[in-house]
């Protein structure tokens, strides 16, 4: 009889090291994470900002269960219970008469669906995106990106034609030098409209931002910021998406980020924290109008396993544990989130800026000396970075941070099910 498979040959990227530079977990429960020692953890970051409701949680895991028992795969030409309650709630949740899905796999699937949509129905081929921004790693989706790290690598791999970048509104190493936050943000949204104006109007289809940008470092708009944004899209006819990947599904105080800035977006793109991380599923939300538009030129959106039901039935178990405590216990401890950090940025000298929203926070760096952030060493191999320190010796006290593009920060992004005492142990 032969051998089972033991995958001796394991790839050294999935091989949980000694070094700990691959951490190897095993379990889950709640906010902490068990590796493969037994040691446990506080996952301050929800993995990749996406497991929202926390790890093993029942009903999301009987849900997947049953479904897979009962039909597991239904194609995209059909539907199923699932899949049709799950379109229904995101469009209930979704702000304005953003009323119909397309759904895919990840969050760059459903970013490069969004410009498809964009660039079709407004018959113009520009999309415009932040500098200081992520939307993804496919072949648009890594153009749409304006993460100054991988931008030389996606410049010989990704269809970088038809984007235009502008300046992101950040309040500190802010590229504008207005006094307050609200003086940044106009400033930064006359530059906006400055690029429309010299991109041609008529051939820019969207903007897509993040509301709350998050792998470049947690920055919120400041107030004021995306009203004019609004403002300036509909003055030039350009549709406004809100990539809601990491900003969605609670991580931000509600449903969606761009709720807590009072405006309402022409689509909405969501991934990771829509089913918790437990399957994988993403999609786009957009009004009947702009859906109908796109499905009745017959336009070629989706992938087999788009909308596929275990992932819908974890959608739906997810979006229930949200509805029922869950967007209100992050909305409730962020401002504890806030004050704990905001500590560190009184005590150490190292603390450049503390900024956030909701359950989405950054600690910034910079040399004490010089104010200037540490330069991230993976642009600069030989540069002096603590950030990489300080997470190191977080995990060695058995918490779990994220790090920010550029590495010059250290990232808070817990599942919304933590509690005060998680708060004061991260
Ligand atoms: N958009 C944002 C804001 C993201 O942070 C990410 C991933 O982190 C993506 C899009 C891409 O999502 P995915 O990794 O699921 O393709």
């Amino acid at each position: 009889m032969s051998q089972p498979d033991q995958g001796q040959n394991i790839p050294h990227w999935y091989a949980g090291d000694a070094d700990g530079d691959v951490l190897s977990l095993s379990s889950g429960e709640g906010a902490r994470v068990t590796d493969d020692a037994g040691r446990e953890y506080l996952d301050f970051m929800a993995q990749l900002y996406c497991v929202n409701a926390g790890h093993s949680c029942e009903p999301i895991v009987d849900a997947m269960t049953q479904q897979a028992r009962e039909i597991p795969y239904v194609s995209s030409s059909k539907t199923t219970p699932a899949r049709e309650e799950l379109a229904g709630r995101l469009a209930d949740r979704a702000p304005g008469d953003l009323n119909d899905v397309f759904f895919s796999i990840s969050g760059s699937e459903a970013n490069e669906s969004a410009i498809q949509i964009a660039r079709e129905v407004q018959d113009a081929p520009k999309v415009l995106t932040r500098w200081r921004s992520y939307h993804g790693s496919t072949y648009a989706a890594g153009a749409l990106s304006g993460d100054p790290q991988t931008r030389a690598v996606v410049e010989r791999h990704a269809a970088t034609t038809g984007v235009g970048k502008f300046l992101p509104p950040m309040v500190n190493n802010s590229p504008f030098d207005g006094d307050t936050p609200e003086e940044i943000g106009k400033q930064a949204a006359d530059h906006l409209e400055f690029v429309i104006k010299n991109e041609g109007p008529d051939s820019v289809a969207a903007v897509l931002t993040e509301p709350v940008a998050g792998t470049s470092g947690a920055y919120p708009a400041p107030p004021g910021y995306f009203e004019r944004v609004r403002e300036i899209c509909d003055e030039y006819d350009v549709l406004l998406i809100s990539d809601e990947v990491i900003a969605g599904f609670g991580r931000c105080g509600d449903w969606f980020g761009i709720q807590t800035e009072g405006v309402e977006p022409d689509m909405i793109t969501f991934a990771k924290g829509v089913t918790s991380a437990y399957a994988p599923l993403a999609g786009v939300l957009a009004s009947e109008e702009i859906a109908a538009e796109v499905r009745d030129d017959g336009h070629p959106l989706g992938q087999t396993f788009a909308g596929h039901p275990v992932a819908c039935a974890a959608g739906n178990a997810a979006m229930d544990a949200y509805a029922d405590g869950l967007i209100e216990n992050g909305r409730a401890l962020a401002p504890y989130l806030e004050a704990r950090l905001r500590e560190l940025d009184e005590k150490h000298d190292e603390v450049a800026h503390v900024h956030g929203r909701g359950l989405l926070w950054s600690v910034e760096f910079a040399d004490p000396g010089t104010g200037e952030p540490y330069v991230d060493p993976r642009v600069e191999p030989d540069a002096d970075n603590p950030v990489e320190t300080v997470r190191e010796v977080a995990g060695d006290h058995g918490v779990l941070f994220g790090s920010g593009r550029p590495d010059t920060q250290v990232i808070c992004s817990p599942p919304l099910c933590i509690d005060r005492a998680d708060v004061d142990e991260a």
